[in-house]
C-alpha cells in the first residue's frame, strides 16, 4: 500500500537577531494579537511540541526559542555534546503550528562585558539546585533575557523540569514580569519514560532499564498515599533504582508542590515526588504529583 505524501508545511521563519524577533512581535502586537513563548534547547520531541500546542491555546502567535545555554551546564556536563538539530527542529515546530523560531547565537545572548546574573533563592535550593551548582542561575538569567526580548503574554514550560518551573514562576512574580508562566504535563514514551533530548544518549541496554525510574516513582507514590512511612518508602525506592541498573541516585524526595519544602510525612495538600538518577553517564529526571 502506498501512503499519500505528507502535506507540505510552509518553512518556519527563523530569527537569529533580537531586532528580527522584535520586529515580528511588534507587527503581531499592532494587530492586537496575543503572543506566547516556548523556550527550549532544541533536539525537539513530542514533549516540546506539546508546549507549543498549549501555548497556541493561550496565544494567537507562538515563538519557540532554541538556545543551548552554556551558562546552565556545569564544567563536567554535556554542553559540547548536546544535540543540535536546527533543520529538523524547524520542521517539527512548523508542523506543530509555531509561528517563529528564535535561535540566537551565544555571542548575541552574552556579548562581551555581560555581567548580570539572576538568582532565585528558596525554590532553587536542594534537588537539582544542589546537584548542579549554578544551573538555576543560568536558567533564570537566560529566561529573564528571553522574556525581556519577547515580552510574551504567556510562557510555557514543562513539568518534566518541575523545580525549574517553580523557579521561573517565582522569578516572574518577584521581578514583576507581566507574563503568565504555565506548566505543561510530562509527555512520556509508552513505557512511561519521560521524553527527553538526553534519552538519545542511552544505549539499548540502558534504554531497557530507563522505565524503572517512572515505575519506581509510581510505586513509591502509591505506598506513601497508602499510609506507609515516607522515609522508608524513599529508601526502598532508591534501592529499587540501584538494583534495577541505575548507577547512582542523586535524589528521591517528597516536596510541597509549590514551595518545594521537603516533606517527611504523607502530604495534606499537593505534593510532588521528584527523582534524579544516573544510568551510566546519562542523568535522568522525573517527577509525579501526589
Ligand atoms: P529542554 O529543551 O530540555 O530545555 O526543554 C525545554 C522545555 O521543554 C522545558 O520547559 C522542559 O520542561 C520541556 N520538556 C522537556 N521534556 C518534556 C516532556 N517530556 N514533557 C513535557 N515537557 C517537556
Amino acid at each position: 500500500m502506498t501512503h499519500p505524501p505528507m502535506a507540505p508545511t510552509t518553512p518556519l521563519p527563523i530569527a537569529r537577531e533580537t531586532g528580527e524577533l522584535r520586529a515580528a512581535i511588534t507587527a503581531w502586537r499592532a494587530e492586537g494579537l496575543r503572543v506566547g513563548l516556548v523556550p527550549t534547547m532544541g533536539a525537539l520531541h513530542d514533549g516540546h511540541l506539546s508546549l507549543v500546542r498549549l501555548a497556541l491555546e493561550k496565544a494567537d502567535r507562538v515563538v519557540a526559542s532554541v538556545f543551548v545555554n552554556p551558562t546552565q551546564f556545569g564544567p563536567t556536563e554535556d554542553f559540547a555534546a548536546y544535540p543540535r538539530e536546527e533543520s529538523s527542529d524547524a520542521t517539527k515546530l512548523a508542523r506543530a503550528g509555531a509561528n517563529l523560531l528564535y535561535t540566537p547565537a551565544v555571542e548575541t545572548m552574552y556579548p562581551e562585558g555581560f555581567s548580570t546574573t539572576v538568582t532565585v533563592d528558596g525554590v532553587s535550593r536542594g534537588l537539582c539546585g544542589d546537584r548542579r551548582p549554578g544551573h538555576f542561575q543560568g536558567v533564570a538569567t537566560v529566561v529573564t533575557k528571553l522574556l525581556m526580548r519577547c515580552l510574551p503574554d504567556v510562557a510555557v514550560f514543562g513539568e518534566k523540569d518541575y523545580q525549574q518551573l517553580q523557579v521561573l514562576k517565582r522569578l516572574a512574580l518577584d521581578l514583576d514580569i507581566p507574563v503568565e508562566v504555565l506548566g505543561a504535563p510530562i509527555v512520556r514514551e509508552t513505557d512511561g519514560l519521560a521524553m527527553s533530548s538526553r534519552n538519545a544518549y542511552l544505549s539499548p541496554e540502558e534504554r531497557d532499564v530507563a522505565p524503572t525510574l517512572n515505575r519506581t516513582l509510581r510505586r513509591v507514590a502509591a505506598d506513601i498515599l497508602g499510609g506507609a512511612d515516607v522515609s522508608d518508602c524513599l529508601e526502598w525506592g532508591m534501592g529499587e533504582l540501584l538494583k534495577g541498573g541505575f548507577s547512582s541516585v542523586d535524589y528521591l524526595e517528597l516536596r510541597d508542590a509549590t514551595t518545594l519544602t521537603p516533606l517527611d510525612e504523607a502530604p495534606e495538600g499537593e505534593a510532588r515526588l521528584l527523582v534524579a538518577a544516573k544510568l551510566g553517564k546519562t542523568r535522568l529526571i522525573d517527577n509525579i504529583a501526589l
